[in-house]
């Protein structure tokens, strides 16, 4: 019987014609493709994008060298040099990613005692050369710079993970 009606069923071209509804029901529904860059999803205030490295409204650099974002990094890709400066306080002398091995995961800022480094939602990036993917301190500092407007007002909204 059961032959039967599998023979029938590939016959008549059942399952054929149940894809081909499912076809012509896409065919006319709301499009949801992104034309992107001309289009844009929305993006969470807590998007984990490039990082950067903040600075106090005063100059001064939030960075302590306290190392907490190196030594919490799964990827083991940021490294950190330090040196006492003349006024007895500790600064970073390097402070180098290998955006190559990170894995964007944000613990690095979550560990951040000073909130200086950040990831930005700055994600249109790319690499021409094999060490730019190194991206060090002084680059670090030039985003903070050119993102904090945005991080500021980042780190003011209670927007839930989304
Ligand atoms: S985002 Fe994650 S993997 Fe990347 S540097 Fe920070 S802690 Fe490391
Ligand atoms: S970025 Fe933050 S966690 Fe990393 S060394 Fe500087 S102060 Fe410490």
């Amino acid at each position: 019987m059961r032959s039967v009606l599998d023979f029938l069923k590939s016959f008549l071209l059942q399952e054929l014609l149940a894809g081909m509804m499912v076809t012509g029901k896409a065919l006319f529904a709301r499009k949801v493709t992104v034309q992107y860059p001309e289009e844009r999803t929305p993006q969470s205030p807590r998007f984990r994008g490039l990082h950067a490295l903040r600075r106090y409204p005063n100059g001064e650099e939030r960075c302590i060298a306290c190392k907490l974002c190196e030594a919490v990094c799964p990827a083991v890709c940021i490294y950190i040099d330090s040196e006492e400066r003349g006024d007895g306080t500790r600064r970073t002398t390097r402070y180098d990613i290998d955006l190559f091995k990170c894995i964007y995961c944000g613990f690095c800022e979550e560990a951040c005692p000073t909130d200086a480094i950040v990831l930005t939602r700055h994600f249109e990036f790319h690499f021409e050369k094999r060490g730019d993917a190194l991206i060090d301190k002084a680059r670090l500092l030039e985003l903070g710079e050119r993102f904090e407007a945005q991080i500021a007002k980042d780190r003011e909204s209670d927007a839930p993970y989304r």
